[in-house]
């Protein structure tokens, strides 16, 4: 049973990192090629998932959610059910990279620039030598690629895709492929080869444990700030809103 913790509509599961890595091995074992959806909802996802119902539907398939963003981990305090605690989407990467390197499970990279989820790939197997990498491609296709990008994944058919291509386009593009693609897990990864591949440098571990990495992300990226304008929304919702399990698309 899933011990979950739904924000406005959307279910995250109350989990530790480790718990995380086990659950998606569990699925990896059961899923036979099902492609089961790992998703890492943060606060831009639920704001935007309270206007695009087919998002809000989609978030709610996942086999596995984690709690990726501070103000996720405030919603649960608010609820009376904590977050064990913050996973964030490189944490939960680097997760399934040990347990690749350990056991030998495969994975895909799709995403990110042209050379990224390569260098990405080059990187971890400095520091992971058994981990089992066994395709990469980046995520600018179009649509015509696109059934190639399918193709070579379901050839080589990993345990693990990766899909990176920002969020909501990434959760959209594995619910909308999950029947086609051969894989036993697709997560979606956001930014996570850019940290890897040393495109963008990520928190220094303390800002990150205060939960000020969304101020250093802004810092390094200021044009994220269009799409941060949302969490003062999302904060204001969570104190005020008589129900926050309940989203914009629940019935009353
Ligand atoms: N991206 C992509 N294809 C697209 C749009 C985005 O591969 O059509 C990649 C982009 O290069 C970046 C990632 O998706 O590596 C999105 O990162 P972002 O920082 O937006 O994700 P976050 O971590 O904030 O969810």
């Amino acid at each position: 049973m899933r011990d979950i913790v739904t924000i406005l509509g959307v279910p995250i599961d109350r989990i530790t990192k480790k718990e995380a890595g086990e659950i998606t091995e569990k699925l990896i074992k059961e899923s036979n090629k099902t492609c089961k959806m790992i998703f890492a909802p943060n606060t831009e996802f639920i704001m935007y998932a309270q206007k695009d119902k087919q998002y809000y539907e989609l978030l709610k398939k996942s086999e596995l959610s984690t709690p990726d963003s501070i103000g996720v981990i405030i919603a649960g305090k608010l609820q009376h059910k904590p977050f064990k605690e913050r996973i964030p989407g490189q944490a939960y990467f680097r997760e399934i990279i040990e347990l690749s390197n350990e056991k030998g499970y495969s994975i895909y990279l799709l995403g990110g620039e042209e050379g990224i989820p390569e260098k990405a790939k080059e990187n971890l197997q400095k520091i992971y030598p058994n981990v089992n990498i066994i395709g990469t491609h980046h995520g600018y296709f179009t649509p015509e690629e696109e059934k190639d990008v399918i193709a070579e994944i379901n050839a080589l058919k990993p345990n693990v895709l990766f899909v990176a291509l920002g969020a909501p386009k990434q959760e959209k593009w594995i619910a909308e492929h999950q029947h086609e693609l051969q894989v036993d897990v697709a997560a979606g990864q956001g930014g996570t080869y850019d940290y890897e591949a040393g495109k963008i440098k990520r928190a220094p571990v303390w800002i990150q444990k205060i939960g000020m990495e969304w101020l250093w992300r802004l810092i390094l990226q200021p044009s994220r700030i269009i799409r941060m304008r949302v969490l003062p929304i999302f904060l204001l919702k969570i104190l005020f809103t008589k129900d926050i399990t309940k989203g914009k698309f629940d019935k009353e």
